[in-house]
């Protein structure tokens, strides 16, 4: 096993079991679904293991010579590329890392070691939005050039919905390799954004789709003296199953649990009559921590349509605060809070749109107030 640290996905480890019990690997393979669900990590555990010397069954030992060498990221028969940025204009002959600042260049050194110690790290540089055509016009001369040493080739591909970014040229560049593969390498591209990849280039992988992890799997690899459940179901939720996101954030769960807590507080003080508590004002919230503010809000509305709809609590996101949602209800009987959570979409889409902040908040909080109350009328403008 190269990590021991990944959540394994047991179908994509039967799926490599097969390869080796028919002896029948594909060219190229391509592993899709959410962001920060370990994709990138089951590429690496694939390429380990198909070079390993000490393989035992489908599992790579972690400590032969291929596997310290992938280790230390100098495999010479395993390639990684991912986006890089386009700061510089490159010649048709430039290799791709030409493209790179020495301060893109310790970066990525950086990222390539964390990913070694954590198959969930980020692995993407900075403002790195495209393949570089250079990166597979290297590749392509690395492939047919040089002869094959012992073992297979493997090339990684990482964000390759990025091969159609500006335009498809290193995706049709690539294509043309995928159609006369050279023997013994193997492709195997990782996106999260499926819908992205040309559909020729789907043609020639095996596709294979990640599943969301279950929360369940996601708790037994995060010691309970770390988290609680209650709380690592929140942080769950929040970041929508991203094991990167939810490991980065662990230290921030007092924060969140705040923020809910000034949620429920505003959301109690809507009804006054008092013009100062109807607005945002009070939470403190600015345009960078908004995002995370109205996840938080839309999770709280969904209980809380869920608990009145149904009366049950065994759906609710956060359970452990079941009696400030009973009061909620009790205060606000006929809120409509379906409305609230439209509202709340619709703003977060003009935000992003740049329109004055201070101006989608006060109209966010009077709709809001409305929906809370079930009523048409504009108040308090
Ligand atoms: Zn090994």
């Amino acid at each position: 096993m190269f990590y021991n640290n990944l959540i394994h996905n047991n179908k994509f480890f039967s799926l490599i079991e097969n390869y080796y019990k028919k002896d029948k690997i594909p060219h190229s393979i391509l592993l899709y679904g959410k962001k920060g669900i370990g994709k990138q990590g089951h590429a690496i555990e694939l390429a380990s293991s198909l070079n390993c010397t000490n393989r035992s069954n489908y599992l790579s030992c972690g400590r032969c010579h291929s596997c310290i060498q992938l280790k230390s990221m100098q495999h010479p028969n395993i390639h990684f590329i991912i986006p890089f940025p386009r700061k510089k204009i490159l010649s048709k002959k430039d290799q791709p890392e030409k493209a790179l600042s020495t301060k893109d260049i310790d970066e990525l050194i950086k990222i390539k070691k964390a990913k070694i110690i954590d198959p969930y790290s980020d692995f993407n540089l900075q403002n790195a939005n495209t393949i570089l055509i250079n990166s597979i016009r290297f590749l392509k001369k690395e492939l047919y050039n040089t002869s094959i040493e012992k073992g297979w080739k493997i090339i990684l591909i990482f964000e390759a919905e990025k091969l159609c970014i500006p335009g498809p040229e290193s995706a049709n560049s690539l294509l043309k390799i995928l159609e006369e593969p050279p023997a013994k390498t193997i492709f195997i591209l990782v996106t999260n954004e499926y819908n992205k990849i040309l559909k020729t280039i789907k043609s020639r992988c095996q596709n294979f789709y990640f599943n969301k992890l279950s929360f369940q799997k996601i708790r037994t690899h995060l010691d309970s003296k770390m988290i609680n459940d209650n709380d690592l179901k929140l942080l769950n939720k929040i970041f929508d199953g991203d094991f990167n996101l939810i490991k980065k954030n662990l230290k921030k769960i007092n924060d969140f649990n705040k923020k809910i807590n000034k949620l429920f507080e505003y959301i109690l003080n809507c009804n006054s009559t008092s013009q100062n508590h109807i607005y945002f004002d009070k939470l403190n919230i600015d345009k960078l921590n908004w995002f995370d503010y109205m996840k938080l809000f839309i999770i709280v509305l969904r209980d809380l349509q869920i608990l009145k709809s149904s009366s049950t609590i065994k759906n609710l996101h956060l359970k452990k605060n079941i009696e400030t949602y009973n009061k909620i209800l009790k205060r606000y009987p006929n809120a409509v809070w379906s409305n609230c959570i439209s509202s709340i979409e619709k703003t977060n889409i003009i935000i992003k749109q740049n329109v004055y902040f201070p101006l989608a908040l006060k109209t966010l909080s009077i709709e809001i107030k409305n929906n809370l109350l079930n009523q048409t009328q504009k108040s308090f403008i």
